[in-house]
């Protein structure tokens, strides 16, 4: 409850509320270790659903009890921020808003009075039977990544479908952390009160011609997203007035402390280019600092690549707004001299392969050299 407590004023914060609009704002909240004891007692209502998980009627919730501490007060919370946005803003808008948004304010770091809302987990020890990144990586595995437009589009259910709401939260999550999109989608929860089409399309109207930068920025975070995901340094820098690339040659620093860098042009179409790179990296690891250069440090990987290897990858400029599922990026390691040929007209990004959460550390960088390919 103390955890509760602590985290409302950080919702109101959130939504750049002040705390007065919640003077009157008191949640009953139950736990139901025993579900069927529960309902003998009556204790329900029958207007209340079957729910899988946890359920939010007005100011009252109740959260079945999960196997860890941190799943039940994420549950709690979920339904708390449902209560909320009643509260305050009439509703909590569509499904993937309604949920998404329940989602980023319930995953937290700490508990009681020192919680804090809106932190993505460090480690699975940290938030033990969550399992939104399993769920997600096993989507991925599978080409099953929805697209942001998919997403969006999410029909009301009370399954509790795990894949649902991590994948609402992942969009709430880059709306709310790109500052660009900030604005728009804090605004938005104050047309709660609206659950079809309009939601959306007023929101994208706000975003207007940057929709197809956030649906590719969509694409790269769904490829990292992890325990330790820091939105602060994987933000891709990508505008839709990035010049098409004249051919000549570029230069370019890679830092290891930042998730994809964008040579900051588009290539065109039928360009063939080549990729060399040099230079020396530090990833401050225990016992001692581990250093690698471009080829990565080949006895130690992280998915299947060797650690501080330079990657790089296309980012298509265009996308289809009809499609249901991303296309997965394709990943390449630097060689000694790469040689690609690009297909369509697309962003050239470079990271550097390290796990999420690990990165504030590292130091130096690699220069990244690209040309015309003879
Ligand atoms: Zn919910």
């Amino acid at each position: 409850m103390a955890s509760f407590d602590a985290a409302v004023p950080q919702w109101m914060q959130f939504w750049d509320l002040d705390t007065s609009a919640i003077a009157d704002f008191k949640v009953k909240a139950c736990v139901i270790r025993n579900k069927a004891k529960f309902n003998q007692r009556s204790l329900i209502p029958a207007t209340v659903p079957n729910f899988p998980f946890g359920y939010a009627l007005g100011s009252q919730v109740w959260v079945l009890a999960q196997q860890s501490e941190y799943y039940t007060r994420h549950l709690l919370l979920h339904e708390g921020v449902h209560s909320l946005a009643y509260h305050l803003f009439n509703g909590a808008g569509p499904t993937w808003f309604q949920e998404g948004s329940a989602e980023l304010l319930a995953t937290h770091h700490g508990s009681g009075a020192n919680i804090k809302i809106n932190r993505i987990p460090q480690s699975r020890e940290d938030a033990p039977y969550w399992g939104r990144f399993k769920r997600m990586s096993q989507a991925t595995n599978n080409k099953e990544v929805p697209s942001i437009n998919t997403v969006l589009g999410y029909q009301p259910n009370l399954t509790g479908d795990v894949a649902t709401y991590s994948w609402s939260w992942a969009a709430c999550m880059m709306l709310s952390s790109y500052p660009e999109y900030r604005p728009a989608f804090v605004t938005a929860a104050q047309r709660g009160k609206e659950t079809g089409p309009i939601f959306n399309r007023e929101l994208q109207a706000t975003v207007g011609k940057q929709w197809p930068i956030l649906a590719a920025r969509w694409r790269v975070a769904c490829h990292d997203l992890n325990y330790g995901f820091d939105w602060n340094n994987e933000q891709v820098k990508l505008s839709a007035k990035d010049p098409v690339w004249n051919g000549s040659n570029l230069t370019l620093q890679v830092r290891p402390d930042q998730g994809w860098q964008s040579c900051g042009v588009r290539i065109p179409r039928g360009a063939k280019i080549s990729i060399s790179a040099e230079g020396e990296i530090t990833l401050a690891d225990q016992p001692k600092p581990w250093t690698s250069q471009p080829p990565g440090i080949t006895f130690r990987y992280h998915r299947g690549r060797p650690l501080g290897q330079l990657q790089f990858c296309l980012l298509p400029n265009a996308n289809d707004p009809q499609a249901t599922r991303i296309e997965p990026l394709e990943i390449h390691g630097i060689e000694n001299q790469s040689i690609i040929n690009v297909a369509e007209y697309s962003w050239l990004l470079f990271r550097i392969n390290d796990e999420c959460g690990k990165m504030n550390d590292n130091r130096g960088s690699y220069q990244v050299s690209i040309q015309r390919a003879r």
